[in-house]
Parts: structure tokens; sequence; C-alpha cells
């Protein structure tokens, strides 16, 4: 990457900044059962990227490679698969960029909400989202939680508002729901021509034309006029739409102010740039499972969702902790994200990267600052939705799977080694809930320990570790859904058959003051002896951040040859908290001072004395348990509030808001997760099933001292598990 001559080898096949923008890396992003899945697989099928129009309820569509999503009807993973498309030269559809051919990076999204964790890993990836809304069903808590995560990240989204073929589809409705519940500034750029049984096609606000669809696979619509009955409709939505645009655009404010018509095209650019600054929101109507509107929706992701290079920079962290950016541009050094890794059967490891800037190439030795290794790229490919296709380079914006790089994980970053850096990781919360788990038989034993390692390789929300004493697995995730599909991943994909025991609160211990210990550890059996001594002192630190180490020792007292066997002795220490087992998080602690013996000191004995240095301390530093609390949305019908709330304040509820609309109602609040066992079904049951809540990991609290007593009485009872 370094020398000169592949500098100049490159510099002869850079791609323009034009041509590098002709790409949309986008996501799919929707309530489960929107029509996400379905949508996608229109979208390869318009694109060429498949032949047959697939139909999730037979199970055989392309972004679900897994055929657990498929039983399930969620999509688990983030896969990227490329296609491509080509504007049509209408001109009166006033494509903004008619005849060239964009590529479409479609990065899966996944929809349910124990998943949120890999939501945020892809929307790092992206620089657009289609976020599909059904016409009947709405925006619900679900929808929302994925809505504020592209807020967070600043990603402009346009919105299909699909299902319009079904009964009771309202596509105002949802319009509204998106001001109303998402504080969006969304208006509509295309209608619906009829809805339910009667749903023709769409009506083309901007340039008052109606889209024709035969309701059937492969056909091309047609454009024609706007029948004589919606004119007055399509003309009062384009004036509005107008007005919108010209408070956002000083362009289209000038016609406007003029009192003079709008030309599609300017329009359209207007609505991109709006967009783009995320002041703007563009709804489509359609109909995926009918065959309604994907492909005006193709255009308008090209035409209003922004190309790679839009946002100019991205955050970055250089070497010695140097906040700033990087430039989106290929003559910079290179800097590329891991956004996903997967396992691809056939034991090769994909590792998912969005190119940021410079290139990457195949032979290339890139840098992972969190490890301090450099890694050769062994193939590079490109993943389309039937094949693969191999690549000599990959350019900022593109999407790209990496063979080698075996020490990458999720989040990492691949640099160039003369320019260090580490983008901005996505979030992963630690996980909340936790199962035993053994192989029914026991000749299953590797297969298993090496299926876990795939799993947890792959999702780094899961993990999984084994019991000391009992020799069990202990597999932990983000809920009890996400441990269910983990379990039915190993017996489907991985054929190992297990027995699980019931789900377990993920709970933690902490400290809630500070405190000193001093451990002598001095053994003399017969020949050598074992000699250490550990003072260290322990304090408080801010919740969420685990724990952090630091050594205050002068003078050589702990020789430095033994230092990481201190440190490795208060890791190990605090991964069993003396309370109940449980982890110790949120402290920080430091190392004071120590003594050694100048024959009987070993790395042992000061990993030993150091366990017990700083079970010490823990034990003197009033330590507490505590236990997750998840931030849990309920959207209802008003008249069920009374119950609703009951039920919550029953399971140590502490409501943060009840926000009423019209009919409905949403209560906000933050619940122990303990108290959240089978609330699937009971709010099912208090709503008559008219209810729909999310929940997502909060934060962790203080357990009550009754079931903290219970919790370390069960665990002393049992101390093994
Ligand atoms: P996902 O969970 O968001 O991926 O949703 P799917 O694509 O799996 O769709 C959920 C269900 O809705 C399936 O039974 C689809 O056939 C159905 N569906 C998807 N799109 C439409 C549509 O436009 N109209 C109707 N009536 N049903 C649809």
């Amino acid at each position: 990457m370094n020398t000169m001559n592949t500098a100049m080898i490159r510099n002869q096949s850079v791609p323009s900044d034009a041509k590098l923008q002709q790409v949309r890396n986008v996501g799919v992003a929707a309530h489960i059962d929107a029509g996400k899945t379905t949508l996608t697989e229109r979208i390869l099928l318009y694109t060429g990227a498949i032949h047959k129009a697939g139909n999730v309820d037979d199970g055989n569509t392309t972004t679900d490679f897994d055929p657990i999503e498929q039983r399930k009807g969620i999509t688990i993973f983030g896969a990227a698969v490329s296609c491509s498309w080509t504007q049509e030269v209408k001109a009166e559809v006033a494509n903004l960029f008619p005849g060239v051919t964009h590529r479409l990076n479609l990065i899966d999204t996944p929809g349910h909400v124990d998943f949120t964790a890999e939501v945020e890993r892809s929307l790092r990836a992206l620089d657009g989202v289609i976020a599909v809304f059904c016409a009947v069903g709405g925006v619900q808590p679900q929808s929302e939680t994925v809505w504020r995560q592209a807020n967070r990240y600043g990603v402009p989204r346009l919105v299909f508002v699909n299902k319009m073929d079904r009964v009771g589809a309202n596509f105002m409705r949802v319009v509204n729901e998106l001001r109303q519940k998402l504080s969006a500034n969304a208006w509509p750029v295309i209608l619906p021509l009829g809805s339910e049984a009667q749903l023709r096609g769409q009506l083309d606000i901007i340039n008052e034309r109606a889209f024709l669809f035969d309701g059937t696979a492969g056909s091309a619509y047609t454009v024609a006029s706007v029948p004589s009955e919606a004119r007055q409709l399509v003309a009062a939505v384009r004036t509005e739409l107008v007005a919108r645009i010209a408070d956002l655009d000083d362009e289209v404010a000038t016609f406007w102010l003029a009192n003079k018509p709008v030309p599609a095209g300017l329009l359209k650019a207007a609505i991109r740039r709006a967009t783009i600054a995320n002041r703007f929101v563009p709804v489509i109507a359609g109909s995926a499972h009918r065959f309604v509107g994907v492909q005006p929706l193709l255009d308008a992701v090209v035409d209003y969702l922004p190309g790679p290079l839009d946002s100019g920079s991205v955050a970055a962290h250089f070497d010695g902790g140097v906040e700033g950016v990087i430039e989106l541009k290929s003559t910079e050094p290179a800097a590329a994200l891991v956004f996903k890794l997967v396992h691809d059967g056939q034991g090769r490891r994909m590792v998912f990267l969005r190119v940021y800037s410079g290139s990457l190439s195949k032979g290339d030795r890139v840098l992972n600052v969190r490890t301090g290794r450099r890694e050769r790229i062994g193939r590079l490919m490109r993943v389309f939705a039937e094949r693969r296709e191999d690549m000599e380079a990959a350019w900022p914006g593109d999407i790209v799977a990496a063979v080698g790089l075996g020490g990458f994980r999720t989040g990492d970053t691949a640099c160039d080694p003369d320019r260090p850096l580490q983008l901005e990781r996505p979030v992963f919360p630690d996980p909340v809930v936790s199962m035993a788990l053994e192989p029914r038989l026991n000749r299953d034993r590797n297969r298993l320990a090496t299926a876990l390692c795939i799993l947890s390789d792959e999702d780094p929300t899961f993990r999984t570790f084994t019991n000391a004493e009992t020799g069990q697995w202990i597999i932990a995730g983000m809920g009890e859904l996400h441990l269910e599909v983990i379990r039915e991943k190993l017996e489907n994909d991985h054929g190992v058959s297990v027995l699980a025991g019931v789900p377990a609160i993920a709970y933690r211990e902490t400290i809630s003051t500070a405190a000193e210990a001093d451990h002598l550890f001095r053994k003399q059996n017969g020949g050598v002896g074992m000699y250490a001594r550990v003072m260290l002192a322990v304090r408080p630190n801010e919740p969420g951040h685990g724990f952090s180490i630091e050594s205050r020792v002068s003078g050589g007292n702990i020789p430095v040859q033994f230092m990481k066997a201190v440190r490795n002795g208060i890791r190990d220490g605090l991964r069993e908290g003396v309370l109940a087992g449980y982890p110790v998080v949120d402290l920080h602690v430091d190392i004071l001072d120590g003594a050694a013996h100048a024959k009987d000191s070993s790395d042992e004995a000061f990993r030993l004395a150091a366990v017990a240095a700083i079970r010490e301390a823990v034990r003197r530093a009033k330590p507490l348990l505590i236990e997750p609390v998840m931030k849990v949305e309920v959207d209802a019908p008003g008249e069920e509030q009374g119950d609703l709330l009951g039920d919550l304040n029953r399971r140590r509820a502490n409501i943060v808001a009840v926000e009423s609309g019209a009919s409905h109602v949403v209560l906000k609040a933050h619940v122990p997760l303990g108290e959240l066992w089978g609330y699937a079904n009971a709010i099912r049951s208090l709503s008559r099933g008219r209810a729909s809540y999310s929940m997502t990991p909060s934060h962790f609290e203080r357990v009550p001292d009754v079931m903290a007593l219970k919790i370390a009485s069960d665990f002393g009872a049992n101390p093994g598990k």
C-alpha cells in the first residue's frame, strides 16, 4: 500500500469522484411484518439481481439467507447485497440522473427490537434508509426505536408506505403519524392511486402524472395523465409540498414567492438537498407484494438519498487519543470500518467492510489499532444476491467482503499503517440475559464449542463462556428471543442439539464506596516457595464503563515483569463478585504498591495475590447487586391505559411519560428485566391484542435489598452457577 509502485498503478485507475458518487448504500428498515423482506426481494428482482419473484410466505427470498429467519419471519443478519439501478430517460418523470447506472448496496437491518445493536451496527455502514411502514399498522413503537437510532446517526431517510392493497390501508394517516409520533418533516411525493383491492398505481406529485401498474411481476409500469377525479387532490398536495420545500430552499422559495409554477427537476433537486440535510422526508405509497411502486421507489432512492461522498468527512480517533475527522477521498490513506462478520458455511470468514477513505487492495497490509497488528487482505469480494465477484481494489463508499483479517472484529477499523486511526465504533450494550447450555450428546462437545465461537464472532452482542466448576457453557445476550434464536441456530445450522437451562437475569455487582486492601500471598512447601504482595484501592466509576485499572506502583516494588500477572489477577477477581458471583463493574482500581521476593516470586504468585486483594477490597467497598432495566414503550388504545399502567406498576416500573393522542396512548417506562418475563402474553390478554410494545436495554439499577438478599442466599446455596 505504501510503495511508490502501487501508488502509481493505483493512480491510473482511481475512479473519479463523480463515479464514486454513483452508489447508494441504503438499508431497508421496518417494523416486523411491514414488508421489508418482500420489498427487498422485489428490489432485487427489478434490478436484475435475481430472476424469479420469490415470496416470503414460501420462504424463498434472498436476503434472509438464514432458514431460522424465514421461519420466525424476522431478519437478524446484516447481509449486504449489491445490485444496480439505471434511471429511465423519460422526460415525463424528470429523473435527476437519467440513464446513469447507480450501484445499490442494500444493507439489511433487523426488524426485531431484541436486535437493536444489529441496527446500530448497520447504520454505521450506510448513507440512507428506506423506512417501510405498513399502510394499516402505521407507526408502531418498534419503528420509533429504529427511527430514533437513525436520528442519532443523522441518516437521511425516505419512507415507503407499503401494503396499500390491504383492507384498512390509509396512506394519509401514516403520513400524519410520521409527523406527529416521529416529529419527521414528512410529506408525500407519491400518493396511491386507488387503495385496498382497487389499488391501481401511484400519483406522482412532482410531475403531476399517474404511474399505472398491472400488479404482475416483471411488467413495466406506464406513465399516464392524472385521472380527472384525482386532479384537484394532486394539485393541492403539490402546492403543500412546494410550500414546505420553499421553507427550506431559497431556489424554490423564489418561485413560490413569485407565484410561478416550480419545474419538476428543480423541485426534485431541492427535495434532494433537504433530504440529505435531514430536514425533509419524502413519502411514497405502494405495495411490494402486488408489485406496485417499486421502480419509482428505486428512482427516488437515487434521486433523494445521498451518495457516499455527500457527508464529506467522518469522525475518527487518531493515535494518542486525538479526535478528528477524515475526508472521504480516494487520495487519502485507507480507512474502512468492519461492520459485519459472516462465517459462510464453507469455512470462510468474511469480514464486511465499508470503505471511507483511500483504497483497499488485495494483498494490502492493513493495521488494526485495537490489536496493534497488521494483517494482509487475502481476497476482496463484492457480494451479490446469487454470486460473489472478486475485486482488485475497493474505494470510498464501497461495501466489500474481505477474506484474511482474522484478528478483526465488528467495530474495528482497517487502516493504512502510516495513519493509525479508529473510526467511531458502534455501541453494543452488555448482555442482560444468560442461560446455561449443554450438548445433548457428549460427543458433540467440540462441535458445540466451535459453533459458539463462530456465533459470538458474528454477533458482538452475544457472549459465551464456560462455568469453571460445572463445565457448562453459559450463553448471554440481549433478551429471551435473542438466546432462543442462538439455540435454534446451534441446532439447525451447526447440527448440535442442546439442553438449555431457564433464562436468567444477567445481574452485575458494583461497589458503593472507596476501599483498600493489602494481600500477602506466601506459601512454602519444600523447594521453591510462592511469594507476592499486592496493595490496591478501588473506587466507584461512572455507570456503564465496566472497570479500569491503573498502576501507581513506584520504585519497582512490583517488578515490571509481574505487572501483567497482577492486572490479570484483578480481572480474574472481578469476573465473579463477592455477593452472588456476578461480574463486578463500574469501578476503578489503582494498584498502589507491593513486594516481591528474589527467588520465590512468580507470575502465578502475583496473580493469586491480586485476586485475593481485589476480592478483599470489593468486600470492604460496600458491594451492591445491580439489575438490568429495560426501556419499555407501550402503544395502546386510550381506554386500556388504566389496566396497562396498573400492570406496569406491579412490575416495579418507573413510568417516565404517558402521551395521549386522539385515540391512542403511549406509555413510556423503565422496568427491571426480571419483572418482564412473559410480558408479551400479559399485554396481549390485557389489551385483547390491541396494544404493541417495544423493549430495549437501558441501564443497570440497584436491586431492592430484600431481593438482593434472596439472590445472594440462592448463590450461597449453589455457588457453582
Ligand atoms: P418483514 O417482516 O418486514 O420482512 O415482512 P415480510 O416481507 O416478511 O412481509 C410480512 C407479510 O406481509 C408477508 O405475509 C407478506 O406476504 C405480506 N406483505 C408484504 N408486502 C405486502 C403488501 O404490499 N401487501 C400485502 N397485502 N401484504 C404484503
